[in-house]
């Protein structure tokens, strides 16, 4: 059998059992068990996380006006230019689905004036992005991100409070080798003095830039940091680095927010280096990055964006925020697979159909008290039955047929000691309950 394994490091796909024009998506996958319940795991540690640092869940369309991206993303950054999904509707509207979730929300807070209710808001989402990337280990073309948007205030502290939170939900997961990359991208009074110096500089370098960067060096020179070419890469510990080039506020700023990240136990290292793939940053921007992911290390990034509610035709409105990617949280978390595994308290066996009433009321009832209890009507033989449940990890099982009945005693085995008990019929309902809750 030939399988094309592709998307989540454990997902295989045989394309011989279905048509090839109605195949998945390349790039775009199937989430189920047992992965599915990393997942959840990573849902529920997410939400809560965030939810005791007082955010609350914004839920925003995965379609929205090709423009608002084009302004809020920026129109020179990969994500627009190469990446994204855009389509017109059937009243030829420019649509594009969601590459990332900043943008909208910030959409979402001035559509909804949600700063007049309190100035200061904190929103997380959760949801699917997508960006028209080459599909590898750990990039797709539909990836899951879950994200924190900070509005109303320009304090350091906010964003070393917002880092620290990023950091801890990590310790919370468990999560070893893990780096934070820490740098400020100046603001409108430092940055274009320093992009003229860059671009100054990069003139030498032209003939040695990759096509993509020859033409960023005009544009927006602050890209080629970013640049995954390889030569691109070795050339750019040559070039001047903002942060030598900071104003006096946007200094103090980082300065206030090394300091903060200290109070918080932040361990972190200073890369003036660090660009990040959307125009919005200014002051603080900020990555984290897994020693365990290969090629694609990036755990999540975040900054400041105090201009893009301007960008989008807002009054200013200070923010900050984070990004991570769910499938690279998964793949980290794969190798502890079985403990996001449900429990399965009770498995129930039928050696004949005689019982089969009383093991429908009973599964039933239990699971209505939310005991998870498994069952198999088929008709299976009785070793079948035995071998399913052997294989679901059940706690117990219970096994009822006619000749239990005659007895009016149920068996219960725990498949754990194997032992066998019998329990009357009369109780049977109110003694699992009391074992299995
Ligand atoms: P990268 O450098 O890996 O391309 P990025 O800078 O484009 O990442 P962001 O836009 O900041 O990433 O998105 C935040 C996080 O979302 C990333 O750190 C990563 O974990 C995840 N992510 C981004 N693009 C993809 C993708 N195509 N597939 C899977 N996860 C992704
Ligand atoms: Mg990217």
């Amino acid at each position: 059998m030939t399988f094309d394994t592709v998307g989540c490091s454990c997902q295989k796909r045989d394309h011989r059992q279905i048509d090839m024009e109605i195949r998945s998506v390349k790039g775009m996958n199937d989430i189920f068990e047992p992965q599915i319940h990393i997942w959840r795991h990573i849902e529920d540690q997410v939400r809560k996380h965030f939810e005791s640092f007082c955010y609350t869940e914004i839920k925003t369309p995965v379609v929205e006006s090709t423009t608002l991206f084009s302004r809020g993303v920026g129109d020179s950054t990969d994500i627009v230019q190469k990446e994204m999904y855009t389509f017109e509707d059937r009243n030829g509207e420019k649509l594009s689905l969601r590459p990332e979730g900043t943008a909208p929300v910030v959409r979402a807070l001035l559509e909804h004036q949600l700063l007049n209710q309190d100035p200061i808001q904190r929103l997380y989402y959760w949801g699917p992005m997508f960006r028209y990337e080459r599909p590898q280990k750990g990039r797709y073309r539909q990836f899951h991100q879950y994200g924190v948007e900070y509005f109303g205030s320009e304090d350091a502290w906010v964003g070393a409070e917002v880092i620290a939170m990023v950091v801890k939900l990590f310790e919370k997961l468990k999560l070893k080798g893990l780096a934070v990359r820490l740098g400020s991208v100046g603001c409108d009074q430092c940055r274009p003095s320093y992009k003229t110096i860059l671009s100054e500089s990069l003139k030498s370098l032209h003939a040695q830039l990759c096509s993509d960067c020859q033409n960023r060096t005009q544009k927006n020179p602050l890209r080629v940091f970013d640049c995954k070419n390889e030569s691109c890469k070795k050339l750019v510990g040559q070039l001047p680095r903002i942060l030598d080039h900071l104003c006096q506020v946007c200094g103090d700023h980082f300065a206030k927010l090394q300091g903060a990240l200290g109070e918080f136990g932040v361990s972190y290292r200073v890369d003036s280096g660090l660009v990040r793939g959307l125009d919005y940053y200014m002051r603080t921007v900020f990555e984290v990055t897994s020693q365990d992911l290969g090629a694609q290390d990036a755990v999540g990034g975040g900054g400041r964006y105090d201009k893009l509610s301007e960008d989008l035709g807002g009054k200013p409105v200070p923010a900050v925020g984070f990004a991570g990617g769910i499938e690279r949280l998964a793949m980290l978390l794969e190798s502890r697979q079985t403990e996001f595994q449900p429990k399965l308290p009770l498995y129930v066996v039928m050696p004949d159909d005689q019982g089969v009433g009383t093991c429908a009321r009973l599964v039933s009832e239990l699971r209505l008290l939310g005991i998870r209890a498994d069952i198999d009507y088929s008709g299976r033989s009785m070793k079948s039955q035995m071998k399913r449940a052997d294989r679901s990890g059940a706690d117990y099982v219970l096994i009822l047929g006619g000749q239990e009945i005659s007895k009016k005693m149920a068996v219960l085995r725990n498949m754990k000691t194997k032992a066998q008990e019998e329990i009357p019929l009369e109780t049977l309902v109110d003694d699992l309950k009391r074992r299995l809750q």
